[in-house]
């Protein structure tokens, strides 16, 4: 899952960067405003973590302008303020949530989980494709109840797969969800990640459940004959 942080203080922004890379996310950070609404724009967010005090487009405008533009994407709002007429603005904005500075990041990770499991995401807590299950709580994976060791980067792509079970996904598709922008230029990194992704989960199985469709990109599936 792919998240924009938009957020001007430095080290808040770190703190958030780092502790939602290590839960597995694929985060890109903006300082201001502006350049948070240029990121909205090009890339494909499965989340969007604003401040409301930012230089050049404050966070209300900045969320206003993605909903005019048909972006539904699920929104918390970081207030330093804790004045109630900034919640109400922000959520009559569109937002779909709020968190008071200063916050704990399990407070944060746990509210962007609970973003994740709305419709459209609909984020059930245990996928299940075959018999690969994913429980997104725990952050465990078992095939057939042999449980799988992932990476975190492992873990978030497998998640965006078991998220889109049988549809194709192209690699564009995928490093757009499960990589940010320092990672998704070099061009073979999901293939790469895709390997070793098979070689944890198929390995040793009688199915494949990682398809691979020449060409076109990837797809989970329990369904035989179906590439
Ligand atoms: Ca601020």
């Amino acid at each position: 899952m792919r998240v924009l942080v938009v957020e001007d203080e430095r080290s808040i922004a770190q703190f958030v960067r780092q502790g939602l890379c290590e839960a597995g996310f694929a985060v890109d950070l903006a300082h201001d405003g502006l350049t948070g609404l240029d990121f909205a724009l090009v890339a494909e967010y499965d989340l969007f973590v604003l401040d409301i005090l930012l230089p050049a487009l404050d966070g209300l405008s900045l969320l206003r302008q993605l909903r005019e533009r048909q972006i539904r994407t699920p929104v918390l709002l970081l207030t330093a303020r804790d004045a109630v007429e900034d919640r109400v603005r922000g959520l009559d904005a569109g937002a779909d949530d709020y968190l008071v500075k200063p916050f704990a990041f399990s407070e944060l990770l746990a509210r962007l989980r609970a973003l994740l499991r709305r419709p459209p995401l609909q984020a059930d807590v245990v996928l299940r494709v075959g018999d690969l299950e994913m429980d997104t709580t725990r952050r465990e994976v078992r095939r057939a109840n042999r449980l799988i060791d992932l990476s975190s980067r492992e873990f978030a792509l497998l998640e965006y797969f078991m998220r889109h079970p049988g549809q194709v996904l192209s690699r564009t598709q995928i490093a757009e969800h499960v990589w940010n922008f320092d990672f998704y230029n070099e061009s073979n990194v999901v293939d790469v990640y895709v390997g070793y992704l098979r070689r944890k989960v198929d390995l040793g199985c009688d199915r494949s459940l990682l398809h691979t469709l020449r060409g076109v990109g990837y797809r989970l599936s329990a369904e035989i004959g179906h590439g």
